[in-house]
Order: structure tokens, then sequence, then C-alpha cells
């Protein structure tokens, strides 16, 4: 009942899905075993035009401008293969930020690999002490001023970084103020560490609760030179830059987490119906009905704003409130989902033979990352016009 495709996404779905189900699916067991996706994965994804679809056709992309596109492949993903965030993050979060706010020296120099796969990218915000408080964070750029350029000379560290362990390019924010003024603490760059700087390391895999496959990984930088050409855009606006570019990566988490909800919908609607206690089918039972009409229903409506948001990037009109929402709506359904399907699973649910037992630890997350959902709805109450200052 979904309106938003039309004959051209049917049949990409089709070849997506066989992707994923034929060439992906019988290594996920592994690949949650061994802590991170094997790289050919990437470099598969990509001479198959998986990666970054929207991307110009002048990089090596397939030039489809199109969101529906690559939330056909989340979809496909997560159903078949489910591997956490690597590819979305990769295609819809990171690269966008090259694509839009780089150069064109910038884009010729790194979109072509993003696309083939032979680079993975990841994006670092989050520090020890600065998680929601972005602008708290202490890592930070100085000008080289040693008659070399316009370098930038890199300190700080990074945690809880997605695809951390492999990334070969990773977008950093940091501080480029030194000065203490509130106003300075949105002061900040964002500039392009490759694998290789000197001074760039990497810490152990952390361990995680959930989302085993996907690798999250420390980054640390000491004394990084990174080159006045990996700087992307004015260095002291990058914090408007993320607010910008993060409406579109919370998007794409709404998309993901829709993707886990229904998954997990359809599968505890055929264990219910195998499924016999007193002589019947648990799903004949009031409450498995009642508990299933209502996540329908509300999976049918969440769905109709997520693809309505997809419509409106397509447009260039999603704005952060409307991104937030998304986002809101969708993680928080899909935890509620999640439960509910697990409980109708009973035993067999907490087993980790079962599905729907991993989709409970891998969903938890959803509604802290890409910004928790409380600040997802302090971005939301702010358009509203109810931040602290006008309560006063
Ligand atoms: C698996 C995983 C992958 C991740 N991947 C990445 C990545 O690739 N790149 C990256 O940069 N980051 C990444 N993150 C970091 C993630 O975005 C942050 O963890 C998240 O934004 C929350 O920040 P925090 O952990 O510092 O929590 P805190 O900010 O310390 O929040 C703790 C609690 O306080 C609440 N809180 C904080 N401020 C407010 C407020 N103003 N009002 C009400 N409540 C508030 C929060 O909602 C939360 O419940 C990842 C995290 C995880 C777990």
């Amino acid at each position: 009942m979904r309106l938003i495709f039309d004959a051209d996404h049917e049949q990409f779905r089709d070849a997506a899905r066989r992707f994923f189900l034929n060439e992906l699916a019988p290594h996920v067991e592994r690949w949650r075993e061994q802590g991170f996706v094997d790289r050919w994965a990437f470099e598969k994804a990509g001479s198959l035009g998986y990666l970054l679809t929207w991307a110009d056709e002048k990089y090596g992309g397939a030039g489809m401008s199109d969101l529906r596109y690559e939330q056909i492949l989340v979809e496909e993903c997560v159903r078949q293969a489910d591997i956490g965030i690597y590819f979305n993050l990769h295609s819809t979060v990171v690269a966008p930020y090259i694509a839009e706010i780089g150069d064109e020296a910038q884009r010729e120099r790194f979109l072509p690999k993003a696309i083939s796969g032979e680079h993975i990218l990841a994006i670092a915000m989050t520090e020890p002490a600065a998680g929601s408080d972005l602008a708290g964070m202490r890592t930070k750029a100085v000008r080289a001023h040693d008659g070399e350029g316009d370098d930038w000379i890199l300190n700080g560290s990074k945690i809880y970084i997605s695809n951390g362990m492999q990334a070969d390019v990773v977008v950093v924010a940091a501080r480029t103020s030194s000065e203490s003024k509130p106003e300075s603490r949105h002061t900040i760059g964002l500039f392009i560490v490759e694998a290789g700087m000197a001074g760039f390391s990497r810490g152990k895999k952390l361990k995680k609760m959930g989302l085993p496959a996907q690798d999250t990984a420390e980054l640390f930088f000491e004394n990084v030179r990174v080159p006045a050409a990996n700087v992307l855009g004015d260095p002291t606006r990058g914090f408007q830059h993320m607010a910008r570019l993060l409406a579109k990566e919370r998007l794409s988490l709404a998309m993901t987490s829709m993707a886990h909800a229904q998954t997990a919908f359809d599968l505890t609607l055929d264990f219910v119906k195998e499924r016999q206690a007193f002589g019947r089918p648990i799903g004949a039972f009031q409450n498995s009905r009642f508990v299933l009409a209502q996540l329908r229903s509300e999976l049918d409506a969440v769905q109709c704003f997520v693809d309505q948001c997809v419509l409106l990037a397509n447009d260039r009109k999603l704005d952060a409130d409307t991104g937030a929402k998304a986002k809101l709506l969708a993680t928080d359904l899909e935890g509620r989902v999640i439960d509910a399907c697990l409980q109708l699973h009973g035993g067999a649910g907490y087993m980790d033979e079962y599905r729907i037992s991993r989709m409970y630890t891998d969903a938890r997350v959803s509604r802290i990352f890409a910004g928790t959902n409380e600040i997802m709805k302090e971005i939301i109450g702010r358009g509203l016009g109810l931040d602290e200052r006008a309560a006063r």
C-alpha cells in the first residue's frame, strides 16, 4: 500500500533483493562473530552501483538523485542481510558532506573511491565528554603557521565511531576557535583525515550489546597535519553544516528503523500463525490480535510519514524539525514493535537462534545515536518556539 514507488523502483528493488540475499546473507553470521563486514562486500556493492546511488556520473555514480533508491537498498539490506548501518552510513550520511560541502577538487579526489567501494567512509563528531552537547567538543584544529601553506594541526579523540576500524576516510569535527567566549563554542571546522596520516590512530574495536557486525571504534589524533586541501568548507561553519546535514542522517536512520520494525512484524505474524498453545495458534488469542492490529496500524501511519519525508528530501525541503520527527517516531516505534514481537515469541524470543532476539538488542541504539530521542524532542520543541529563553 505504499504510493511512492513506481515500476523502475520495483525493478531496482528486485535486483537489490537478489544481491543481498544471494551475495551477502550467507556471510552475515560470520560477520556478526568477527565483528565487522568484510571489505569485499563494499567493493561488490560498489561494482553493482549500490553505493552513493545519487552521485553524479562524472565521479562514477549512477546519477540517481532520488533518495527512494537509497531507501530501497536500506529496506532490502535489513530484510535480507542485516549488517547494521554500514552501507547507508557510508552512502547517505558521510558522502554527502564531501559532495555538498566539499569543493570540486575534493569531490574528484574522494567520491570515485567511495562509489566503487574501494574506500570506506566514517564521520567522527562524538567525544567522550561531548555527545548530545556537540558544541562542547575538545578536539581542536589550529593553523600550522610554519610557512608550509594553510595546513591545520589536529589534536583530540573521538568515540563510538561507526566504521571507525575500517574507514579509509574520516570526516572529523574539531573546534577551530581558541577564544573562550560562549559564542565561540559553535566555531567548528570539518576536516578529512585519511588512513595512514601521521598521528592518526585507532583504539580497540568497542564491544557492544547489539549490532555486532558493525565496527565501532575510538579514534585518536595526535598532531595530525591536515593539508588545506582536506578542509571541508569554511572551517568556522562546520556546526551549521552538521545541523543541515543531520536532518538527512536522521531520515536515513528512520528508514532503517522502519525496515527493522516491518521485518520484525512480518516474522512475528508468521510465528503466531504456526505456534500452538491451548490447542490453537497463539495468533488466535484476542491479545495477540489486538497487539498486532495496533502495531500494524502504527506501522502504516509512520511509514507514510517517513515516505513523505523521503519525497521532501528529494525536493530539498526536509528541514531539521521534520528530520527529527521522523527519527523520533520511527525509532520509538521500532523499539515498541520489536519488544511486543519478542513477547509474542515467548521463550523462543529470548533465544539467539530466533532473529527477533537479535533484533531486540540491535534496535536499542536507534533511540540513542544520530542524536538521542530526547534531543529530537528538544529540536522539535524549539521549532514550536518553546525553548528555555521563551519560557522566561
Ligand atoms: C553504536 C553507536 C554508533 C555510533 N556512531 C557514531 C558515529 O559514527 N559518529 C559519531 O560522531 N557518533 C556516533 N555515535 C555517538 C552517538 O551519536 C551519541 O552516543 C549520542 O549522540 C548521545 O551522546 P552521548 O553518548 O554523549 O550521551 P549524552 O549526551 O551524555 O546523553 C546521556 C543522556 O542524557 C540525555 N540528555 C543529554 N542532553 C540532554 C538535554 N539537553 N535534554 C534532555 N536530555 C538530555 C540524553 O538524551 C541521554 O539520555 C554512536 C553511538 C553508538 C552507541
